[in-house]
């Protein structure tokens, strides 16, 4: 189904009967709805930019009750039906009850129209903060579908440097998202936003699909030793159905190694201890290493941690940020490095940005450094000419 579609002035965009397979939002233009039931004409009205239109059939799955005609040259998003069902069926039970009753309601009172009825056409600006939030919300994630459809999203690649050994290591992958028109979007809002739905899932295929390329590529050019990628995981893919042996059958398939391809996964975000302690127990005995990301922000909820078979623990940046402002704050990085290396897992510092943290975290035996000291995101090509880790190397030596 297009994802996007451009309407001239005139043309049809959905007719009165036929299925109901998406909404669309109105992003530009006019659209008008009119319905004929025998001699009888309802002209719904002329809706514009930041509307939805066909939402209704998207709801109860009733064919179109009406037909949609670009009143000026128009360009609409579709919006799948799950985008709104997966929200629903999460939503309060009493929301639910809610909208069923207006849908119903909304129906009957379409249906006792009387003949040649004309809707009033509101041509008025939405102004209510909340609903332009939903509009953009909805819009965004359309757009999020659309970019992974065609490919648009890229993945970049920053450097783990192993700090006794002098030398990067790995990589994280970082998904990168350039929105045509509106520049980069933020991995932190978009991630956001499709962990909210099921979208999460292509996302994170997506990106896995590119690391195994990657890692597959630096195999076959005879990198010796294999650097690592790790993967950033959502709790929510983490406890997908079948999640886990999917990495995991990626991996064989590509003929990894054990330990090159590794997975991350933010502790405060886990929602349930068990399945995710199944999950890394698993994947950590098929060679995919997990490590405990953005450890200390949120709560860290130190109780269920013995039973997480993780190799790595990643301090969050703000750590490595305010180590130098007090002394209490330096203790705080060495208590967690102790504790870190008292159950065996191995440190990864994050937001490394000056020689003095590395020069400190080294005195402390912290294994490896992540930062913009080292570098930045980079992308494959950097990554696959060897340029990523020799910049990264160069940089932490200097
Ligand atoms: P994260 O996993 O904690 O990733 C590290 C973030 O810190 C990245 O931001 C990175 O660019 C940034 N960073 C790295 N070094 C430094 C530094 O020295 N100083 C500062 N100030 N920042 C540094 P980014 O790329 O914006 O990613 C934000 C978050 O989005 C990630 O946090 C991760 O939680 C999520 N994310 C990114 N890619 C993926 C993905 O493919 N899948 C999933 N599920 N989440 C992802
Ligand atoms: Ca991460
Ligand atoms: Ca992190």
């Amino acid at each position: 189904m297009a994802i996007r579609r451009e309407l001239f002035a005139g043309e049809v965009l959905y007719r009165q009967g036929d299925p109901t397979d998406c909404a669309w939002l109105i992003e530009s233009g006019q659209v008008e709805l009119v319905s004929v039931h025998g001699r009888r004409t309802t002209r719904h009205g002329v809706l514009g930019a930041g509307e939805l239109i066909g939402e209704l059939g998207l709801l109860d799955g009733a064919p179109r009750s009406a037909t949609a005609t670009a009143r000026a040259d128009s360009v609409l998003l579709a919006i799948e039906r799950e985008q709104f069902m997966e929200r629903l069926q999460a939503g309060d039970p009493i929301l639910r009850t809610l909208v069923d009753s207006l849908l119903q309601r909304i129906r009957g009172l379409v249906a006792s129209l009387p003949a040649d009825a004309e809707m009033p056409s509101e041509d008025v600006p939405c102004d209510d903060p909340v609903e332009r939030l939903g509009i953009d919300k909805i819009r965004l994630e359309a757009q999020l579908r659309d970019a992974l459809s065609s490919g648009e999203l890229e993945v970049r690649y920053q450097p783990i440097y192993d700090i006794a050994a002098a030398r990067v290591a790995g990589y994280e992958a970082l998904v990168r998202w350039d929105l045509p028109g509106s520049g980069p979007v933020s991995p932190a809002q978009f991630i956001q936003l499709a962990e909210e739905t099921s979208l999460i899932v292509p996302v994170g295929e997506y990106v896995l699909d590119k690391v195994i390329g990657v890692l597959q590529a630096l195999r076959d050019d005879g990198a010796d030793p294999l650097p690592s990628i790790a993967v950033n995981l959502s709790a929510r893919q983490l406890v997908e159905p079948g999640m886990a042996r999917q990495i995991v059958a990626r991996a064989e398939r590509a003929k990894l190694p054990a330990g090159a391809l590794k997975l991350e996964v933010t502790e405060s975000r886990m929602l349930d201890y068990a399945p995710v302690a199944a999950v890394m127990k698993h994947c950590r005995e098929q060679g995919l290493p997990f490590a405990l990301d953005d450890f200390g922000t949120g709560y860290s909820n130190l109780t269920h941690l013995h039973s997480l078979d993780f190799e790595f623990i990643k301090v969050d940046q703000a750590f490595a940020r305010h180590m130098f402002d007090s002394e209490r704050a330096m203790a705080m990085v060495e208590a967690i490095v102790n504790m870190a290396h008292a159950i065996g897992a191995k440190v990864i510092c994050e937001g490394v940005e000056t020689r003095e943290q590395l020069d400190r975290l080294r005195a402390m035996g912290v294994e490896y450094a992540q930062g913009y000291l080292i570098g930045k995101a980079a992308p494959a090509e950097e990554v696959l000419s060897g340029a990523a880790a020799r910049t990264g190397e160069e940089a932490a030596t200097a």
